[in-house]
């Protein structure tokens, strides 16, 4: 099949290309476009045989749920069988946002979306392109990441088509995704609503609404019973070996230029993830760097994590040395899918 790429303007997006892409999932086809967070790979949630081609598309497993999206929150009681009221706060709080609830499944869904399990993850995105694709279409949407199971989400199309020309339908070029890292899912079928990925919404947004949440410690392997499959020990990879140095700056720093020098001495090709500012300390070194910004609440970082380590990729690089950027705001997002790129190879560096 060839890929059809549309490219639309992500504020005010041509109702023409929207009704074009609609139609292709009227048909049961796929269709990728823009959410706030990465780009999804849509189909029509109600239609089995349709969410089973996402599957086919990605090389997804089946035991890899999707989230469900919708325009408003009207549609809610189509997807699940309970809307519980602390739903209905969180839904006033972030929605439409980067944020993505896990609620007993409505009987419409097919167990293809939910993995056959009894929940069904959903949520609302904050982008126009997104949200008219959802109203044109006239059903809920279930969109995972568009890209090949196990690779780098994509912020940008040309990441879409680098993994899926081809195999989908039809692409919806928006330009590049303003948050840059999957949402939150948060359980509210657990004792206590409980992160099972962090994401675009951060953990001290959450308990400023809920007073507390709890944050899933596990990390899943593919044996296991995987409540949240983004919670697998690898997940969200680059092709280079990634490996993830914790700890102050002021201790990690100099690790990495240690061991960078000596990776590039022993014949690697060596990528660093820094953070902006940390670069000029490098400039010594035979390495390519990549550099994304600290400041606030890691919102810059999120956005530019992915396209970092494309780049990186791209660069031929055979193996990346990544900083960690602290467990603050964004910080936690980051740290999980760095830790997940590094396939649990992680250094904890201790201060001198
Ligand atoms: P993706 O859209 O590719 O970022 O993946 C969707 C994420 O939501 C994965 O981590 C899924 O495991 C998770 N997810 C989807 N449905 C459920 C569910 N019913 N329960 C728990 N996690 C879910
Ligand atoms: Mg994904």
């Amino acid at each position: 099949m060839k890929t059809l790429v549309l490219p639309v303007d992500p504020t005010t997006p041509d109702p023409v290309a929207i009704r074009q892409a609609a139609e292709v999932l009227q048909h049961g086809g796929l269709v990728a476009f823009p959410t706030e967070t990465v780009y999804g790979l849509g189909a029509n949630a109600l239609d089995a045989e349709a969410v089973q081609r996402i599957f086919a598309a990605k090389g997804r497993p089946a035991y890899d749920p999707l989230i469900v999206h919708l325009a408003g929150p009207e549609a809610l009681p189509d997807v699940v069988a309970e809307v519980p009221p602390l739903a209905e706060a969180l839904a006033t709080h972030f929605w439409p946002g980067p944020l993505t609830l896990v609620l007993p499944r409505g009987l419409h869904i097919p167990l293809a979306v939910t993995a056959g399990g009894p929940t069904v993850a959903v949520r609302i995105p904050a982008h126009p392109v997104a949200l008219a694709l959802i109203r044109a279409a006239g059903f809920p949407i279930a969109a995972p990441s568009a890209n090949r199971f196990g690779h780098l989400s994509p912020t940008q199309a040309v990441h879409v088509l680098d993994d899926l020309d081809g195999r989908i339908d039809l692409l919806l070029d928006g330009g590049p995704t303003p948050v840059g890292v999957e949402s939150t899912v948060l359980s509210l079928v657990t004792p206590a609503p409980t992160i099972l990925r962090p994401g675009g919404v951060s953990r001290e947004a959450l308990a400023a609404v809920l007073g507390q949440v709890d944050v899933t410690g596990r990390v899943f392997t593919a044996e296991d019973i995987v409540p949240s499959p983004g919670a697998l020990k690898q997940h969200y990879a680059p092709r280079a070996r990634l490996t993830l140095y914790q700890g102050t700056p002021q201790a990690v720093l100099p690790a990495l230029h240690a061991a960078a020098a000596q990776l590039a001495t022993a014949g690697q090709r060596v990528g660093l993830l820094l953070a902006e500012g940390d670069a000029v300390a490098f400039a010594d070194l035979p390495v390519i760097v990549q550099s994304i910004e600290i400041a606030g609440g890691l919102e810059g970082a999120a956005r530019q994590l992915f396209t970092a380590l494309r780049a990186l990729d791209r660069a031929g690089v055979t193996t990346i040395l990544a900083r960690d950027f602290g467990a603050r705001g964004l910080g936690l997002a980051i740290r999980d899918r760095l830790t997940r790129a590094a396939a649990g190879n992680v250094v904890k560096v201790e201060n001198a």
